[in-house]
């Protein structure tokens, strides 16, 4: 390429103020801010100058060519932002999708205490300096019946933290059946390492007995610990032998006997038609002292890790500097707050806690959300998939809990092709709020079960870009 045309075509480059004025970019840039869409533009400007000068492309860089690179970059950004999505998953409680969502009381409470300074660490009549603890530990004592309890950042931390406070430097005994199902996320002998404990296994993966505990028992053994498994399922009267007996050895050497619960439920679990799990109630009862369970799984509230036991234990875990480290934020105090309120009264519970209220919905009534979802659906995809209404099977979800399928409706659409499947699937994800379902067998599924908002699920779905399946 001679000189001349290369200048020109570099000159071709559309000039950033330029772009800026355009109102496609002006709406990026009250969403997203100036200086961040200017980058953008910029790192366009860039890469087209380059492209150009290293001739590898020889074209003149329009209007067009620089905005569909311009909301590329844009759309990867807006990708990454954190917005709501549609969990038609059929798993109530999942991690990825930030597990439970608050009920409104708790929302308006949240708002109040952000909005406002607040009582948060003093005492108003006293007029003296109070404890965040303060605001929850009464209605947690009560529900639970714990002697004293204290909140953190999630369970993960409480486990460290009340680890770190009883048996620093110390042994700490754990079933080898209890190790190897906690999964990925939260590794036992690395949580023992960050405590600074020594994780000691005991007996064999598939039984363990309580001679097996005694024998391990030396001048450095400091806890032991009973960790709740996924696939490990509570038969009330076993599970209750199994604490009461660990309780009791653990007393009979002077032994703090800690039960990390991991998803503890406030309300007995029956109620909504599920297996029962213990509750923090039953096992500090049957003689735990210190129990550990996360906020934002069964019982349904933000994310934080309850610790709940014995009062001289919980002092020590005050005293702990990592406590200071690892304590709640005023909205998470004041969403949780709020929560435990609602658990004063049961029925109240289940209706207004959108966690309990979502597992309890029978599938009579997710099937008349099928029903009235269909039809939008179908109306929408007749032209180029074959939607219909199928049973199937919700999950609870949150890992610590045996993987107990409810029974549930969703919507099943299928495609002549796997390639057009995929494509419909991601059009979906691409939608405002992305739709998240499953693949099964060859089609989509959307189960319905935490399907709440419907009008707002189906507004957007003429939003569905469909051009991509018109024959050409
Ligand atoms: C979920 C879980 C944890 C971790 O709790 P987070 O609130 O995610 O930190 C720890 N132990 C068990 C048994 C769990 O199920």
């Amino acid at each position: 390429m001679n000189n001349l045309s290369y200048k020109s075509l570099l000159s071709s480059l559309p000039a950033v103020h330029k772009i800026q004025k355009l109102p496609e970019v002006q709406n990026m840039i009250s969403r997203l801010g100036n200086s961040l869409v200017l980058s953008k533009i910029r790192e366009v400007q860039k890469e087209l100058r380059e492209n150009l000068i290293s001739e590898n492309e020889f074209y003149k860089i329009d209007i067009d060519i620089f905005l569909s690179k311009l909301r590329n970059k844009i759309s990867e950004i807006d990708n990454d932002l954190l917005r709501p999505v549609f969990n038609l998953t059929g798993t109530v409680i999942h991690t990825n999708f930030g597990r439970s969502i608050l009920p409104l009381k708790a929302i308006q409470e949240v708002k109040l205490i952000s909005e406002n300074p607040s009582n948060l660490e003093y005492d108003v009549l006293k007029t003296k300096r109070g404890n965040r603890d303060d605001h929850i530990n009464d209605m947690l004592c009560e529900i639970t019946g714990a002697e004293a309890c204290t909140i953190v950042n999630n369970n993960a931390a409480a486990v460290i933290l009340v680890l770190n406070s009883l048996a620093k430097r110390k042994e700490v005994l754990v079933s080898r059946g209890e190790l190897i199902e906690i999964g990925g996320s939260f590794r036992l002998p690395e949580i023992m390492t960050s405590a600074n404990c020594k994780l000691k296994e005991v007996g064999t993966t598939n039984r363990t007995h309580i001679e097996d505990f005694e024998s391990e028992i030396k001048k450095q053994t400091g806890l032991i610990l009973k960790a709740h498994t996924s696939n490990f399922v509570v038969k009330g009267f076993t599970s209750n032998i199994n604490h009461k007996d660990l309780a009791k050895l653990s007393k009979r050497h002077g032994l703090p006997f800690m039960v990390d619960l991991g998803s503890g439920s406030l309300i007995d679990l029956k109620l909504l038609g599920l297996p029962r799990e213990s509750m923090p109630k039953e096992v500090l009862s049957n003689g735990a002292d210190i129990i550990t369970f996360s906020g934002d799984k069964l019982v349904g509230g933000p994310q934080c890790g309850i610790i709940l036991g014995k009062k001289d234990l919980i002092d020590k875990i005050n005293k702990n500097p990592l406590k200071r480290a690892l304590r709640c934020d005023k909205m998470t105090i004041a969403a949780f707050a709020s929560i435990l309120k609602l658990y004063n009264d049961t029925d109240k519970a289940v209706k207004e806690i959108p966690t309990l209220r979502m597992l309890n919905r029978k599938k009579k009534e997710i099937y008349d959300t099928a029903k009235r979802v269909f039809k939008d659906i179908n109306t929408q995809l007749k032209k180029i998939a074959k939607v219909e209404i199928v049973d199937c099977k919700s999950q609870i979800g949150s890992g610590s809990l045996p993987v107990e399928l409810i029974p549930s409706c969703a919507i099943k659409i299928r495609m002549n092709s796997n390639k057009h499947l995929s494509k419909l699937y991601t059009e979906f994800r691409k939608l405002p709020i992305p739709v998240i379902g499953r693949i099964h067998d060859n089609s989509i599924l959307f189960d319905l079960r935490c399907l709440e908002d419907e009008s707002q699920f189906l507004s957007q779905l003429k939003k569905l870009n469909l051009k991509i399946f018109e024959i050409k």
